[in-house]
């Protein structure tokens, strides 16, 4: 640790002397970088498939989906705006300060610290920092330990695509991030749990340092079956797509429950059988599409829910588990408790509690008696139950027929509120959670107002 130490010592000054050269100001060394990593994507497309399926078991397409994709469009994103994103912003200034001016301008907030999950290595680790690139920072990366082949390959690699005197990247566990938490920087940027953004946030408040934290928490999913009777199977599949189609339901934003009309339940769980088998055929151990639990600790959490006799017994689908090969079935659970694990922590992983209502309009009561979500998804086209969706509760975002695509909408701005995390990133919004908005006023010297100063006199001056 010592040897540590000295390393993240030894990098942070050269970072800070990077910063203080001023060369990651010039929007030329920022797309530079950016095309840089839009290039190593490209050319490392096989190496980085073979790591996410090292560490996740995860199939080429959805690795590309998933992870490259995301990656290349957000530097393309990026690349695209940064000439209209680093402009002043001109700002009209009310009559009483006339003729002075006021513009706002973004600088860069200095050097800053990244760390990523384990669940998406590649994607949450190099979108917040295309993020931290764009807005002229020198940054450190630290991925997580527990995706070690993507980790190995980020801290090998970007070092011959960027700048490695102004991007960084150290590998490790809570060791190292204890240690990195110890020194200041100018923004923390964490993708991870609550449980770990609360000591990050706890660190950073020791250096006022600021920080963005991308948690997660339990997504709730309202089925209204009735008024989307005709779609229903594209519901469905949507839904299922999103528990069990991308990393096995490791994902901040997956469906983590679903709430339903009670009257149709019995159609449901025959559709979502119906919509697993047609992914992943008979047997999904077989399947080539099923991502892999992370490791022993998240299998035996995700296996020890199962294993609640009262979780057990709701049970209606699934079920089986496979510790060597680190896999859990596709999971049907039809009301467990309430009071469960499965029903008070974030599932993360692929089983699906469906709860159900007697009336789906309950479904808003019982999202606001839960913390604030990442996401709530809604499936529906009754305009009142979207409209008291929309202005009864409270989350990171809210998606009305589909799912997943706010978070690959860069126009549309990403993050939790709550217990579901602070600030928000993607496309331009990323460029502002890595920059500071500087207020300029050029006042003018006439004309002069003597009101302005003492001796005061019975006369008010009020802005
Ligand atoms: P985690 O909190 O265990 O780890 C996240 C990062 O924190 C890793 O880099 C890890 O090394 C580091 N870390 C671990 N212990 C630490 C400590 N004691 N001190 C300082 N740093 C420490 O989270 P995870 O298991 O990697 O990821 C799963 C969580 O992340 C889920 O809750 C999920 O919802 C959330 N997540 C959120 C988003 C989002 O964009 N909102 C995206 C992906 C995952």
């Amino acid at each position: 640790m010592e040897d540590m130490k000295e390393k993240v010592e030894q990098e942070l000054g050269e970072m800070r002397l990077t910063f203080k050269s001023r060369k990651t100001k010039s929007v030329k060394w920022r797309k530079t970088q950016l095309s840089a990593i839009i290039k190593m994507i490209k050319e490392k497309e096989d190496e980085i498939c073979k790591a996410l399926f090292q560490d996740l078991g995860k199939h080429y397409t959805e690795a590309y989906r998933d992870e490259l994709g995301i990656v290349q469009r957000s530097a393309t994103t990026a690349l695209n705006g940064l000439d209209q994103w680093v402009l002043p912003k001109k700002t009209k200034l009310p009559l009483l300060f006339f003729p002075a001016k006021g513009e706002v301008i973004s600088e860069p907030l200095g050097t800053v610290l990244i760390f990523a999950s384990w669940n998406f290595p590649i994607s949450v680790s190099l979108d917040p920092l295309i993020g931290a690139i764009s807005a002229g920072n020198t940054v450190m990366l630290k991925p997580s330990e527990l995706s070690p082949n993507s980790s190995s390959f980020l801290a090998k690699t970007l070092p011959s695509y960027l700048d490695p005197k102004a991007i960084k990247v150290i590998e490790g566990g809570p060791d190292v991030a204890t240690l990195l938490l110890q020194h200041k920087w100018d923004k923390i940027f964490f993708t991870g749990s609550q449980r770990v953004g609360r000591i990050v946030m706890s660190a950073a408040a020791q250096h006022l340092t600021p920080v963005t934290l991308e948690l997660g928490g339990k997504c709730p999913t309202i089925l209204d079956d009735r008024s989307i009777s005709k779609d229903i199977k594209t519901a469905v599949k949507r839904i299922s797509g999103a528990k069990w189609g991308s990393c096995s339901g490791q994902v901040c934003i997956s469906v983590d429950y679903l709430l339903v009309e009670e009257r149709f339940t019995s159609s449901l769980i025959d559709m979502l059988k119906q919509t697993i088998k047609s992914f992943y055929g008979e047997n999904p151990k077989d399947s080539e599409c099923v991502s892999k639990i992370v490791n022993k600790k998240h299998f035996l959490r995700l296996s020890g829910y199962l294993d609640d006799p009262r979780v057990k017994a709701s049970i209606v689908h699934g079920g089986s588990t496979d510790e060597e090969k680190l896999y859990i079935e596709p999971t049907i659970l039809l009301d467990p408790p309430l009071d469960s694990d499965i029903m008070t922590e974030e599932i993360f992983g692929p089983i699906l509690p469906i709860i159900t209502l007697r009336d789906i309009q309950g479904s808003v009561e019982f999202v606001n008696s839960r913390p604030k979500p990442l996401a709530i998804y809604a499936f529906t086209k009754d305009d009142k139950l979207k409209t008291r969706i929309l202005s009864e509760t409270s989350s990171g975002s809210v998606t009305f027929n589909d799912v997943f695509i706010q978070y690959v909408c860069d126009a549309l701005p990403f993050g939790g509120v709550g217990e579901s995390g602070i600030g928000r990133y993607h496309g331009k919004y990323s460029f502002e959670c890595f920059s500071h908005e500087k207020a300029v006023m050029e006042g003018s010297l006439v004309p002069e107002f003597e009101a302005r100063y003492p001796p005061w006199n019975a006369f008010k001056l009020s802005f």
